[in-house]
């Protein structure tokens, strides 16, 4: 964790020269700069710690004595070249002395002054360390992989603004070849958000009223919304027995002449059934459209979600497995037409400025999103392997748990679990949930309604779906997240043999 790092110098015949460039040398952005001297031999600065603050601290001049403890190690450092940094992460008790009479120290913050990010109290230090390994476990600390990845945000944000191009222009048509690598399709187009990927792609099929799309009800409320907003019907379907995607042993009752389309959702990141899909959907003539919004970089049988349809919807919503830092979506396909009709759809119906070919809307990826989005596809697979990681931990902790059902993979199938669902019997869902609050741990309930008892869907209210019905009222939705530590899952999973084991000692 604590690291010198070289500080790249030239010499010419005039002198020297060293620097300091925030993000390649420091790997974060300074806010702020500055330098302690004057000091004396005697004399000792430091004697605090930052929560969250990062430094770099460089001895331009004379020399000091850096001491530095965090909650496992405690190192000194003497600085006295100028040509050498000390990074420091935050966490760590600091005390600087045997000053130098001519002692000049520069420090490179990462933020601003902030008081309550200080604790300048050694004993409240200690206690604040300790409370870290007790700290609050969050659904997502979606903070943690954003602070990292900031500098890299502020050059896109600063690059945006010199080029004065706002929406579409290079770094989109970057971030759209990127993505369509990801899903090994042809093509892929930014746009809005995730709900309008799918409505783009149901206009673009020319699907509309009369129409019929077979959603699975076990979805977020985006799956049928988009059929509803081209006002086609929305044929609500259950999933399987056991698991949580579209039931394929019930498909081919729901399909009628009107039919146009069935609508797999890759749920919680766990590809559906597509051999069986596309077999159905071949026979009867149907178009399959994927929503993929939980599901980039999932394999099924070896080739990418995304590409195993006609086309696939994708969101960025930040907290999917590739966020935005706001809205965005995409769509994929290998159909050059459609993606040509799509991209016309999403840009008011124009190729050419002011002629508009189609009534068209407008939903598009900005410039900025899609710069963020490059910056953090490169990090997507090693987030995948974290996240199938944290998967297979819990599997081991958990799996001997009678009373809870853990997700399965369908055979030859690789989930990149956007979401790590368990289904906790016996009307205990709540109960858990409750508990693990206490404890400070951090679940979600993906999700409480399927679509059809939901009030907005007051029309399907009659139709029972009892695997979606019996399911909404038993999944819980662990933390899962790549930039959640072992020891944090590891408290969620003693947490859980910990409930377990007072409702059996009560019942004794
Ligand atoms: C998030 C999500 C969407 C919608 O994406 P937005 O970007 O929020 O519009 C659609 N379908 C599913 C399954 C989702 O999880």
């Amino acid at each position: 964790m604590l690291q010198l790092i070289e500080i790249p110098t030239r010499t010419v015949e005039h002198g020297s020269l060293g620097i300091i460039e925030a993000l390649p040398l420091t790997g974060f952005h300074f806010e702020r700069v500055y330098y302690l001297y004057g000091v004396g031999a005697n004399g000792q600065r430091g004697q605090h710690a930052h929560k969250k603050l990062r430094q770099f601290m460089v001895c331009l001049n004379g020399s000091v004595e850096v001491t530095l403890e965090g909650s496992s190690e405690k190192r000194s450092f003497t600085l006295n070249r100028r040509d050498q940094g000390l990074l420091i992460p935050p966490g760590y008790w600091r005390e600087l002395g045997h000053f130098s009479s001519d002692a000049v120290v520069a420090v490179f913050a990462s933020d601003p002054y902030d008081e309550t990010d200080y604790i300048r109290d050694y004993s409240a230090f200690k206690a604040w360390l300790k409370a870290q390994e007790q700290a609050p476990v969050p659904y997502i600390p979606m903070e943690r992989c954003h602070r990292e990845l900031l500098s890299e945000f502020y050059c896109s944000v600063k690059q945006v603004v010199s080029k004065s191009t706002y929406i579409s222009g290079a770094p989109v048509a970057q971030f759209e070849a990127e993505f369509a690598q990801l899903c090994g399709t042809k093509h892929a187009i930014g746009c809005g958000n995730g709900l309008d990927a799918l409505v783009l792609i149901l206009r673009a099929l020319n699907i509309g009223p009369g129409d019929e799309v077979i959603v699975p009800t076990n979805s977020f409320v985006a799956s049928a919304l988009a059929v509803d907003a081209v006002g086609a019907t929305c044929v609500l379907i259950d999933n399987e027995e056991s698991a949580y995607n579209i039931d394929t042993q019930a498909l081919a009752g729901m399909i009628t002449p009107r039919t146009k389309a069935i609508m797999p959702v890759h749920l919680y990141g766990i590809p559906a059934a597509m051999d069986e899909i596309a077999a159905l959907a071949k026979q009867h003539k149907l178009f399959v459209i994927e929503d993929a919004a939980q599901a980039h970089g999932a394999t099924y049988k070896g080739r990418p979600v995304g590409g195993l349809g006609i086309a696939a919807g994708f969101s960025f919503y930040p907290t999917k497995n590739l966020g935005a830092l706001g809205d965005g979506g995409a769509v994929t396909t290998n159909d050059d037409a459609l993606a040509q009709r799509i991209r016309l759809l999403a840009n008011y119906g124009s190729v050419v400025k002011y002629r508009h070919e189609v009534k068209g809307c407008n939903s598009r990826l900005d410039t900025l999103q899609a710069l963020f989005l490059s910056h953090k596809i490169k990090h997507l697979p090693e987030w995948t392997t974290r996240r199938q990681q944290l998967a297979k931990l819990y599997a081991g902790q958990l799996g001997n748990i009678s009373d809870l059902v853990l997700p399965r993979v369908p055979e030859a199938c690789s989930a990149v679990w956007h979401v790590y669902p368990v289904r906790v019997k016996n009307s205990q869902r709540d109960t858990l949930k409750t508990y693990l609050e206490q404890q400070g741990i951090g679940t979600n309930i993906h999700y409480p309604l399927p679509i059809h008892q939901q009030p907005a869907y007051a029309e399907h209210a009659q139709l029972t779906l009892p695997r979606a019905e019996q399911y909404a009222k038993e999944l819980l939705s662990l933390p899962l997240d790549p930039y959640h530590t072992d020891v944090e899952i590891l408290r969620v999973t003693s947490a859980i043999h910990n409930f377990y084991q007072q409702a059996q000692e009560q019942a004794a």
